[in-house]
């Protein structure tokens, strides 16, 4: 049985985030896999974290992210950190992703500790501030001759430092600040992002270096995905490069 640990769902989930997690289990299902969806919230115990092969957190507003943080910090901050150094696979968007950095100067100027696992850090320029919003284009760096398409909102800007790499390089849109081209970011098996659509649903071949990540990690063998027919995946996808490009 492969577990999916989704932190929050309650709390962290806008712009369809929750069709990540259907996606992987669907896929995996697909193979003849096994998985289960293990929801974690405020509730929760912390340990469960450690039980999990694979984590996803979504994106929330700035008050969603105050209540979680709490709970992060307190709680299971320390389970995630674990999780992510030791190599499991994880998807923090948006929201998620600003948390598991340094820290998050929101739009309101509060200054929201992050759980310091990514080296980086966002700040919102202030509530009168434009925010990022649009259709984004990316080309990631883990997937040569691939793009990916979604959809990002946020008013934080963030900037990666030395010990992450950049998840993709911007088309169109605005990534992580709007400045330098970025987007997104890998450290080990984990990706942070601000595409929101959901992302994966709509980038099949990301949902798959999750899952062949996933696997490799619980086996510790090299595994080669059998192929699924993303048709429609694909051709959706293609609709909107050539609307926007
Ligand atoms: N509240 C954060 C921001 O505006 C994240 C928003 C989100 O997750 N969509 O930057």
């Amino acid at each position: 049985m492969i577990n999916i640990g989704w932190l929050y769902p309650d709390l962290m989930s806008t712009y369809g985030d929750r069709g990540n997690v259907i996606t992987l289990v669907y896929r995996m299902q697909k193979r003849g896999l096994e998985a289960q969806v293990v929801k974690i919230s405020l509730n929760e115990s912390p340990g469960l974290i450690s039980r999990m092969d694979m984590i996803f957190m979504g994106g929330a507003q700035d008050k969603q992210q105050e209540i979680v943080n709490k709970d992060l910090k307190a709680n299971k901050g320390l389970f995630l950190k674990k999780a992510v150094e030791g190599g499991i696979p994880g998807l923090f968007v948006c929201g998620a992703y600003q948390f598991l950095g340094r820290y998050y100067k929101a739009a309101d100027g509060t200054i929201i500790d992050g759980i310091g696992i990514f080296d980086l850090y966002t700040e919102s320029p202030g509530i009168n501030s434009q925010r990022l919003i649009g259709n984004l284009i990316v080309e990631p760096y883990i997937l040569p001759k691939t793009r990916l398409v979604g959809f990002e909102n946020h008013g934080g800007r963030t900037h990666l430092g030395k010990k992450v790499t950049p998840l993709a390089k911007v088309i169109k849109g605005f990534g992580n600040n709007g400045e330098d081209k970025n987007e997104g970011m890998v450290y080990k098996n984990s990706i942070g992002t601000y595409l929101h659509g959901p992302i994966l649903p709509k980038n099949p071949d990301l949902a798959d270096w999750i899952i062949k990540k996933t696997l490799e990690k619980k086996t510790g063998e090299k595994v080669s995905l059998k192929k699924l027919d993303d048709t429609f995946e694909n051709k959706a996808k293609q609709v909107i490069i050539e609307r926007y490009l």
